[in-house]
């Protein structure tokens, strides 16, 4: 028999690279109206590295630059976002000694708590001491005021500069600010520009991260409706939302804040190799060869499918 074209162009897509998981996924990828894509490790390689340390000086509890590091390193350990992958591994560059970690807790789209030598030690997104599952005993409440001015300064400076600010904090005090940055993904823009052609409609940015940097990041790769400081259920409202308009959403994204959106998503396409296990099991389809470029020709193929599909 010759093969079904949907299950021909699951072969195709697979000698592409991207692993599509049923023939009623390569069918509804054609029918995508709108794609929503995520920025860090989907837009940008996923391969962060920590540019910057800064010690909050009053504040600096005498840990010290490598004290700060070794601290958020340790909470930081069992996680598997990019971003901990980036602070463990200039801790491991400069020989730091690295704690284990206890207690370990994480919150998709905030950050990291664990008790390191017996400190509580938070590691997430400016406010993470006040936020969602991080708060309770050590959150910011515990230390109303201590050095706030400065904490939002050093922030304010570090994402002026287009990286993401990671706040460290031991006790519910803030000791420090990371500055993390990531390299937009080659061939970035030119995926961006055939989505926008295949759709008909401008792709959207929503991520986690700061404004600041996810407009720097919207103007490298032409994308300019951009959502920022989103949370992972933010992300689902957005979904939801133009889905109510009546658009199929195509969500491309690869962290464990990603699920729910590629859930929600009328198709969902993890990235696979910096993807996180979750968001690899709940996307439609995942790209196993790690380039943008794989994500419009995959929903092109679903296209040529569909016309042979009677
Ligand atoms: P994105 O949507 O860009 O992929 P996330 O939703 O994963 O980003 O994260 C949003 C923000 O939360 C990050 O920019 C970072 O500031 C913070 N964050 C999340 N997880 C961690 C972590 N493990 N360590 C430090 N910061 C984190
Ligand atoms: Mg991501």
């Amino acid at each position: 028999a010759t093969m079904p074209p949907l299950l021909s162009a699951i072969a195709n897509a697979g000698r592409h690279g991207v692993l599509v998981k049923s023939a009623v996924v390569m069918e509804r990828l054609g029918g995508v109206t709108r794609v929503a894509l995520d920025k860090t490790g989907t837009l940008t390689e996923g391969a962060p590295r920590v540019a910057e340390v800064r010690v909050l000086g009053a504040a600096g509890g005498g840990l010290g630059e490598g004290g700060v590091l070794a601290a958020a390193a340790a909470a930081e350990y069992p996680s598997e976002h990019p971003v901990a992958r980036a602070v463990v591994a200039l801790a491991e560059e400069r020989g730091l000694r690295i704690d284990p970690a206890e207690d370990f807790t994480s919150e998709p789209g905030w950050g990291v708590r664990a008790v390191v030598g017996g400190r509580d030690v938070r590691v997430g997104r400016p406010g993470v001491r006040a936020g969602g599952l991080l708060g309770g005993a050590g959150a910011g409440a515990a230390a109303p005021g201590v050095a706030e001015g400065e904490v939002a300064d050093v922030v304010d400076a570090v994402e002026g500069a287009g990286r993401t600010a990671v706040v460290v904090s031991v006790d519910g005090v803030p000791v420090g600010v990371l500055g993390v940055a990531d390299r937009v993904r080659a061939g970035a823009g030119e995926a961006v520009l055939a989505l926008g052609r295949l759709t008909g409609s401008a792709p959207v940015l929503l991520t986690g991260d700061n404004a600041r940097a996810a407009g720097r990041l919207a103007g490298e790769v032409g994308i300019t409706d951009v959502r920022a400081g989103l949370l992972p259920q933010d992300k689902v409202a957005a979904v939801r939302e133009w889905a109510a308009a009546g658009e199929k959403v195509l969500v491309v994204g690869d962290g464990v804040n990603d699920a729910p959106a590629l859930a929600a998503a009328h198709s969902g396409i993890a990235m696979g190799r910096a993807g996180s296990d979750l968001a690899l099991e709940t996307a439609d389809a995942v790209v196993v060869r790690d380039e943008l470029a794989t994500v419009p020709a995959v929903v092109a193929l679903s296209r040529r499918a569909r016309r042979l599909v009677v």
